[in-house]
């Protein structure tokens, strides 16, 4: 679904939709399998512009941001997008919105795409933060191991690697 300006009055536009993979572009370049995803929100014109907000929902297929190993995880995005008018979108504006914790775009010429929107939503809220357990254990930092399979053996030897630059800076010195 395509939002454009006309499309909007005093009230908010419901807006509903299923979201195909294929439509993202998605997945490739952050490791994503994408499943099912659907929008469910608002768009509303306010006074400088055009506001998206709500939630995705779906299943998603990523790596674990400690151990990497792809897991199943329920997807569920909640957002307030703002398209301001490049009239009024400079610096200030943008240190306002920003103190507000939402997201603030230069309202495009063309319509605003949805599946545009979801896509960016996506993209800042994985894959980084996303683990398969909080139990997690993670890589050895050693020798790479998923440490949720077991001891690796060299646990013991781990050294970090800031206090190794620092040795090896205090033998220079
Ligand atoms: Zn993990
Ligand atoms: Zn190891």
């Amino acid at each position: 679904m395509k939002i454009d300006e006309s499309m909007l009055g005093t009230e908010p536009l419901e807006i509903r939709e299923e979201i195909p993979a294929d439509d993202l572009g998605l997945g490739e370049e952050a490791g994503l399998t994408i499943g099912e995803l659907s929008f469910e929100g608002t768009a509303s014109k306010f006074d400088r512009g055009i506001r998206i907000a709500g939630t995705i929902t779906g299943s998603v297929n990523g790596p674990c941001a400690r151990c990497l190993e792809a897991f199943d995880r329920e997807l569920s995005i909640s957002f307030r997008s703002d398209y301001i008018d490049s009239e009024y979108f400079n610096e200030s504006a943008e240190a306002e919105i920003g103190q507000d914790e939402l997201d603030a775009d230069v309202l495009p010429e063309e319509p605003i795409d949805i599946a545009d929107v979801v896509r960016e939503q996506i993209v800042l809220a994985e894959p980084e933060r996303q683990v398969c357990s909080t139990e997690c254990k993670g890589l050895c930092s050693n020798c790479g191991a998923n440490l949720n399979l077991g001891e690796c053996g060299c646990r013991d030897e781990v050294i970090d690697p800031r206090w190794e630059a620092l040795k090896k800076l205090k033998k220079e010195l």
